[in-house]
């Protein structure tokens, strides 16, 4: 199913073509109404014209998310405030945050890719889909919200939390999809459990659309397990719209981007030199089609690949791979690099372990995995505890080859966080 199958099915050849000329047409948008990026292209002494093939994208500037910080609040705006009907930001953890512009075009443009995503994973008229994310400044609820109206599907604006009332909801509005972070969908799971309700024989659910953070397929199939619903990967990020860059239709093999929307490039996140084809990096994008805040190759920090073999669904845009994780979020551990990614990977393939768990870094350069058990694991037994505790620190330290220390924490001891969860914390004296 397609919800616009000449643009999802163009040949790569006019797919390309596309490419080149909304490419130009953006470079001499921002150019002319972008001091920043005025100021960046005459340094290199470049205009639209300079663009003569697809490659010559790496003539242009990186932009980072400091740019987007040191601008802020109006720097990048590429259009007269009086066209501007939506404002998003991006959290503000690290100083100011990013404000991100949506013209009418834009807003409709964005709804257009989310309804492009639920129609190619099977969803249309009749289903109903409650969005767990945090409507507000973030974009990840209410993008998903315009998108799914557009497709026709019943919306249930439930925000996150408030467990008790999610479930009252999918009881009796009988939810058929949702969308949420893979730690709440966990912890949900969980709170399912606790209550007695058994999401096969007592809810309608048959979809989940989690995204918003980093998550292994182990957790993928712990959700899918626990709830009984297919989860589609959901990628995305504010200062490309939000939700709907990338999304996994129903093989499931990879996320299909909307090329037609964002050039993708990877890169070595050190140099900013292109990778060999097919090779992990960190993901640079550019806008396509944005008219109120266009990007210019804008390094997002997440680091995938690009799968270059067709997908046998028919779409001609290309996938990526699952995130493996932030550049930035590399910690380094008595001398090894580590993706807090590899913890969740072993932590979530051990039916003992539950829903959630911490990484902590402490003294001089100690590991500590916090880990919540599931239910059943936790009956007490001394003995069985410390065979388990025994377990994880070993496959752990299998696969990190850095030997953690491992503390068991009974269901429901760390705290469960309204938006994207934290997992990392790194109080080292060093
Ligand atoms: P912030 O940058 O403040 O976290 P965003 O909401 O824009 O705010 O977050 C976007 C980021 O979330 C992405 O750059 C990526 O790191 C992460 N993310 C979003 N969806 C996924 C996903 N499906 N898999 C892995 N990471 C994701
Ligand atoms: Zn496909």
């Amino acid at each position: 199913m397609f919800w616009d199958k000449e643009w999802e099915t163009l040949s790569r050849a006019e797919l390309e073509q596309w490419q080149l000329r909304r490419l130009r047409s953006t470079v001499q948008h921002v150019a002319r109404h972008v001091p920043f990026y005025q100021q960046k292209c005459a340094e290199r002494g470049l205009g639209a014209r300079a663009i003569l093939s697809l490659k010559d994208i790496r003539r242009l500037p990186f932009t980072t998310r400091e740019d987007l910080r040191a601008t802020y609040p109006f720097g990048l705006l590429a259009v007269d405030r009086a066209d501007v009907i939506r404002l998003h930001t991006s959290s503000g953890t690290t100083g100011k945050p990013k404000a991100m512009f949506f013209s009418k075009k834009d807003v409709a443009g964005a709804a257009d890719l989310i309804a492009r995503c639920l129609v190619m994973t099977g969803v249309g008229r009749g289903d109903v889909l409650q969005n767990m994310m945090t409507y507000g400044l973030f974009t990840g609820a209410l993008v998903m919200h315009y998108g799914a109206e557009k497709v026709g599907l019943m919306v249930i604006p439930a925000g996150p939390g408030n467990s008790e009332r999610q479930c009252l909801l999918m009881q009796d509005f009988r939810t058929t999809v949702f969308h949420t972070t893979p730690s709440y969908a966990l912890y949900l799971a969980q709170f399912l459990k606790e209550r007695g309700i058994d999401p096969r024989r007592d809810l309608s659910l048959r979809k989940a659309y989690i995204g918003a953070e980093p998550y292994s397929d182990e957790t993928r199939r712990k959700i899918e397990s626990a709830l009984g619903v297919k989860v589609y990967n959901s990628y995305g990020l504010s200062e490309m719209n939000g939700p709907g860059v990338a999304f996994e239709c129903e093989h499931q093999q990879g996320m299909h981007l909307w090329e037609d929307h964002f050039l993708i490039e990877i890169v070595d996140p050190a140099t900013g030199n292109p990778v060999p084809d097919g090779e992990e990096g960190e993901m640079v994008l550019t806008t396509l089609r944005r008219e109120a805040m266009p990007i210019l190759r804008y390094r997002t920090r997440d680091i995938t690949s690009v799968i270059r073999t067709p997908c046998p669904c028919g779409r001609t845009h290309r996938r990526i791979r699952r995130i493996t994780g932030r550049a930035d979020d590399m910690l380094i551990v008595r001398g090894v690099n580590l993706y807090p990614q590899q913890i969740e990977r072993v932590l979530m393939s051990l039916p003992a372990v539950g829903h959630s768990y911490q990484i902590h870094l402490e003294g001089l350069d100690e590991l500590i995995v916090k880990v919540e058990l599931a239910d059943a694991s936790f009956d007490g037994r001394v003995e069985h505890l410390v065979n388990l505790q025994r377990e994880i620190v070993e496959r752990l330290r299998a696969d990190l080859l850095v030997k953690p220390r491992v503390e068991l924490l009974p269901p429901g001891s760390l705290p469960v966080s309204e938006g994207k969860a934290k997992r990392v914390f790194d109080k080292r004296i060093l």
